[in-house]
């Protein structure tokens, strides 16, 4: 019994001075969620994504340098609401790495602690092709969201290197008090713009355009994923016309050929927002340069 005691006490003391001087090997689907976790996490954490900004997260091509780095994992962050469920599952897999499995302390799916919109209200339908049969999954990119990212992450980095627990509190609290100060500045720019109604190629945009008060009043994608048809472009193109819709927004990895032809056919102006860090060239390097560079670009296509 002692002998047993003193094993486990000689286990828990390897393992907080480990975590005390290794740093944890993070890994994050998304571009977005390393940013944040990079702000919480600072000196004590190597942050990296496994798909790129500048590609469209519900479908990116897996590569071998995936696995590699989910073999690391001390910890694996996903959006969740099936937004990986194309390209993360097999890789989880053949990592065989039991620390980043579902269900496993080093498993963390965000998804859980912030608001998502666009919840079925009956039974998740995934036929159709709908991409979002859970919600939308594209919830990071409201300010208020992202903070409940940080507030997710700062627990689960606590609980995983406890030593640096003071330090990863710290952090969260800096990240909350700038995130309010830039959202307070972005929701002044876009003030002027309230209402303004909007079409989106793809449903990116919910959480981002209720939190500015815009209005998104269609989608070139008939659904979620589905290209657009051209009855579809028909009636897209009528309300347009009709409501006076100013702005296309795309996201960087559609072609820009359907969108423009109908932005020629109405007279709207079509414009690439980023849906997350790292989606252009420069601009985007972390989530408040991404909404710098957006609310820019929004307002000058408003004006
Ligand atoms: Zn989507």
């Amino acid at each position: 019994m002692k002998r047993t005691l003193i094993a486990i006490a000689l286990t828990f003391l390897a393992g907080n001075a480990f975590a005390a001087h290794g740093k944890l090997n993070v890994v994050t689907t998304t571009t977005d969620l390393a940013s944040i976790a990079r702000e919480i996490g600072g000196d004590f954490v190597d942050v990296t994504a496994v798909a790129r900004g500048y590609q469209d997260p519900h479908f990116v091509e897996p590569k071998p340098s995936f696995l590699l780095l989910l073999k690391s994992a001390d910890l694996l962050a996903v959006i969740g609401l099936d937004l990986e469920i194309g390209w993360l599952p097999p890789l989880i897999d053949q990592s065989r790495n039991g620390k980043i499995r579902l269900g496993s302390p080093g498993y963390l799916d965000v998804s859980r602690g912030v608001e998502i919109l666009d919840r079925p209200s009956g039974a998740v339908n995934r036929s159709m092709g709908d991409v979002h049969p859970m919600g939308n999954p594209h919830y990071w990119l409201d300010p208020a969201n992202a903070v409940r990212i940080g507030i997710q992450v700062e627990r689960k980095l606590a609980e995983l290197q406890p030593a640096n627990a003071a330090d990863f509190a710290r952090r969260l609290n800096d990240f909350k008090q700038r995130m309010n100060e830039a959202d307070q500045r972005w929701r002044a720019m876009l003030a002027p713009y309230k209402g303004a109604k909007i079409v989106t190629y793809h449903n990116s945009w919910p959480n981002f355009m209720r939190r500015y008060g815009l209005n998104v009043v269609d989608y070139v994608e008939p659904k979620p994923g589905v290209p657009p048809s051209p009855s579809h472009l028909f009636q897209l193109i009528q309300k347009i016309k009709d409501q006076k819709v100013k702005v296309i927004v795309m996201e960087p990895y559609f072609d820009h050929k359907t969108p423009q032809s109908v932005a020629e056919r109405t007279g709207a102006k079509l414009i690439v927002l980023y849906p997350s860090v790292g989606g252009a060239k420069s601009g985007t390097d972390d989530y408040f340069q991404l909404f710098d560079t957006n609310i820019a670009n929004l307002i000058e296509a408003l004006q």
